[in-house]
């Protein structure tokens, strides 16, 4: 069985491979050895390019101007993005369907609207020191001052790994709601806001060096009595977890589309080398040892698009999961959990297959092997993922997963 992709799957993927190909993988070793920069021409042009395809509006409902791409065809154009290194693919800023779901008109306006025209760009503030796993432990407070929908709130906490928040100007912030004596009806209740960063009260207290070389940073940041206006909370308090959700499973799944292209470039590298490498006079791909490298990677790679594509089409057809969030939840962290440890795999072998050229900084392999890494831990640890597919199969079984028939 191999995944059909729709035609116009197939002129996104075409697309975007030009793209990838011949704009952004240039720059992949200038990048590296610059702390991830490249000059600020070669990233408006990225920019101009991305905003000019529409990658922008991908998710986007057609009634608001958006793309409204299936998630197949979206799996299409992530897989081509992830055979970039360096987030140099990292060059728009995305309005996903899920905030048009959740925001009210005037966010829509003012936030959203100007995401998909690469106006605006966000960052996500949800992680702390104590609460990465247990998204439901964080300690971030949102106190409500006033009445109404005049009112204000007040937002405490302190929020690690903001990715991109150095080319972000808001975050979507979440927090738990106070009230002083503890008691009100939503005490205690997940809530996200939108937050301008430049608001009095922000403060970066740390941008920690992490084992990639990204322009994009993940700072720490303070949030010390930062007033917002009532009108920034997304949806209504307590709404804050089911967004974090629809959140995490799209991001989920375009990890997983993501590994699949960075996988397959690893393979087409590493067997160009393995062909041409010649040691005792003989080229490395006539060696077994080699040969069974690339072919449990292959073979890797193949259950690892099937799985990721079918569980993009699961979210395509209603009729088959596709309005079971909770199947889908566990279909996400299956495509994730395995397409990421697939990954990670596949770029463990490159660097062996290139020798001491594989642990070179100029070597796509060296720089996947250390980049893939974090897919293991971001959106949800590969424990994490465990526990949800552990969780989904004890309640619901084989069938209902849909991994049987
Ligand atoms: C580069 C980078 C960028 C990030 N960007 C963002 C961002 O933009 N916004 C944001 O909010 N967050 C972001 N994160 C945070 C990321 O989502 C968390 O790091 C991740 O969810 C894991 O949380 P943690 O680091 O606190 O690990 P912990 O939760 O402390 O987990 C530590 C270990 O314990 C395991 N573990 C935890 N609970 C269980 C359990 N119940 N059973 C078995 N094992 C368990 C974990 O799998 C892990 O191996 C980013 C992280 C990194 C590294």
């Amino acid at each position: 069985m191999s995944f059909e992709l729709p035609p116009d799957a197939r002129e996104w993927q075409a697309r975007v491979r030009a793209f990838v190909d011949q704009d952004l993988i240039p720059w992949e070793v200038e990048a590296e050895l610059n702390n991830g920069e490249i000059p600020a021409e070669a990233r408006d042009r990225h920019r101009a390019a991305a905003q000019d395809m529409g990658l922008s509006a991908m998710d986007a409902p057609r009634e608001r101007g958006g793309l409204g791409l299936s998630n197949v065809t979206q799996v299409a154009i992530y897989e081509g993005l992830g055979r970039v290194t360096n987030a140099l693919g990292w060059c728009f800023s995305e309005a996903h369907r899920w905030m048009f779901e959740a925001c009210n008109e005037d966010q829509i306006e003012r936030y959203v609207l100007p995401i998909m025209r690469g106006e605006r760009h966000e960052c996500y503030a949800i992680t702390e020191a104590e609460s990465g796993s247990d998204v439901e432990g964080i300690a971030a407070t949102a106190r409500r001052t006033g009445n109404g929908d005049d009112g204000d709130y007040l937002l405490n906490g302190e929020k690690w790994y903001v990715t991109s928040a150095n080319f972000a100007d808001f975050c979507v912030f979440q927090a738990k709601i106070a009230t002083i004596s503890h008691d009100g009806p939503q005490d205690g209740a997940h809530a996200l806001f939108f937050v301008d960063l430049d608001s009095p009260g922000i403060e970066m207290v740390a941008s920690p060096l992490f084992a990639h070389t990204y322009a994009h940073h993940h700072p720490t940041y303070r949030f010390t009595d930062v007033r917002v206006p009532a009108a920034n909370l997304i949806g209504e308090e307590g709404d804050g977890m089911a967004f974090s959700y629809a959140w995490f499973r799209r991001e989920r799944l375009m990890i997983a589309a993501r590994c699949c292209g960075a996988a397959a470039r690893l393979i087409d590298a590493a067997t160009a080398f393995a062909k041409e490498r010649k040691v005792s006079g003989e080229p490395i791909a006539s060696y077994q040892a080699i040969q069974f490298m690339l072919a449990d990677s292959v073979t890797e790679l193949w259950a690892a698009r099937l799985m990721t594509y079918e569980c993009a089409a699961a979210h395509d057809r209603p009729q088959d999961g596709g309005d079971d969030v909770k199947l889908l939840h566990a279909r996400c962290a299956m495509a994730k959990l395995y397409a990421s440890e697939m990954a990670n795999r596949v770029a463990d072998r490159a660097v062996q297959i290139f020798g001491g050229r594989g642990y070179m900084r100029e070597n796509v392999a060296e720089r996947f092997f250390r980049e893939l890494r974090v897919d293991r831990i971001w959106e949800g640890t590969s424990e994490i993922q465990r526990l949800i597919i552990a969780n989904g199969h004890l309640k619901r079984g084989l069938p209902e997963l849909g991994v049987q028939a």
